[in-house]
């Protein structure tokens, strides 16, 4: 091939790549065979009757990352608030779930054990640790010691979405164990895929397939639609697309109370308490935004509901 030729073909491969990307994870996806679609009033009806579920919040890391990918900074109030792209402090949380007659489950996977223990071990690779900061990742409460302590077998993951800060855990979670995902997660393209989907396989090697909840689209509801996890209207998957497009954000009614894990749909306190969306780690920032302010809304609606950011308390 003539040069001019090959220099063609290479701006050719480079612009599919960056157009097409690709896929969150080569694992396989299929639909759940758990939990059922139903109109979001029936979530409503329930809402402030008490619920079964003991939920336990785990700072499982302190991290930082750089706040024009969690806040807009170009959204009018950030922009008067002054603030610059600077690091912005973070926690990757997951949350446990104790149903008393379903078992023990969690909402997205903190990190592993090998990342503080021995980093060359875990499923991210050296390029994704490097680009990580890991200097600046802090382990708190690996989940595989966390699941170490507990009596109960670990039933099931249920993620909020598939980016790599929510499966750092996955390398801990028993080989076997279902995971649960919004649907095409897995087939979602990004360019930043390129880059971290051998680390998303790794931390989903031994796993099932995972397993997409089936939304029956609601035009005009309170979300996207909803899925009873159970089938007894105690946890709830909602769907809030834009950050992904199978982003899902859970409602539990617990024993204190019912409780909103929003997931990146907002990962920060300023920007709930400012109504500023996320930034650019959005895929989707207008249907992100519609996502964002009907989950301010319900929580506007429902004062008695406990909100738990995607990052931040
Ligand atoms: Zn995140």
């Amino acid at each position: 091939m003539r040069p001019r030729m090959i220099a063609l073909s290479i701006a050719a491969a480079l612009a599919v790549a960056s157009s097409v990307g690709c896929a969150a994870t080569s694992h396989e996806a299929r639909k759940s065979s758990l939990g059922a679609a139903r109109p979001t009033a029936g979530l409503l009806a329930l809402l402030d009757q008490p619920g079964p579920v003991e939920l336990e919040t785990v700072n499982s890391a302190d991290w930082v990352v750089e706040r024009g990918g969690v806040i807009n900074l170009d959204h009018p109030t950030a922009k008067a608030a002054g603030l610059k792209n600077e690091d912005e402090p973070i926690q990757v949380f997951f949350h446990a779930l104790r149903h008393p007659e379903q078992g023990l489950f969690i909402v997205d996977t903190g990190v592993e054990t090998a990342l503080r223990d021995a980093p060359e071990k875990s499923a991210l690779s050296g390029m994704v640790r490097s680009a990580m900061n890991m200097e600046k990742l802090k382990v708190n409460a690996p989940l595989g010691e966390w699941l170490g302590r507990q009596a109960q077998p670990l039933k099931g993951v249920f993620l909020t979405h598939l980016h790599l800060d929510h499966v750092t855990g996955m390398a801990d979670v028993p080989a076997g164990t279902p995971v649960y995902t919004g649907p095409g997660e897995a087939s979602a393209r990004q360019f930043l895929y390129l880059f971290v989907q051998g680390s998303t396989d790794r931390a989903l090697a031994g796993k099932p397939a995972l397993s997409e909840w089936t939304y029956s689209h609601e035009p005009g509801g309170l979300f996207d639609g909803a899925v009873d996890i159970f089938g007894d209207g105690s946890v709830w998957a909602l769907w809030v697309p834009g950050h992904t497009p199978g982003s899902t954000a859970y409602l539990v009614r617990s024993t204190k109370g019912p409780v909103l894990l929003v997931g990146d749909a907002c990962h920060t306190r300023w920007g709930w308490e400012h109504d500023v969306e996320p930034g650019t780690f959005t895929a989707d920032g207008p249907r992100g935004v519609e996502s964002f302010k009907k989950l301010r809304a319900f929580a506007a609606a429902h004062p008695n509901v406990d909100v738990r950011l995607g990052h931040q308390h």
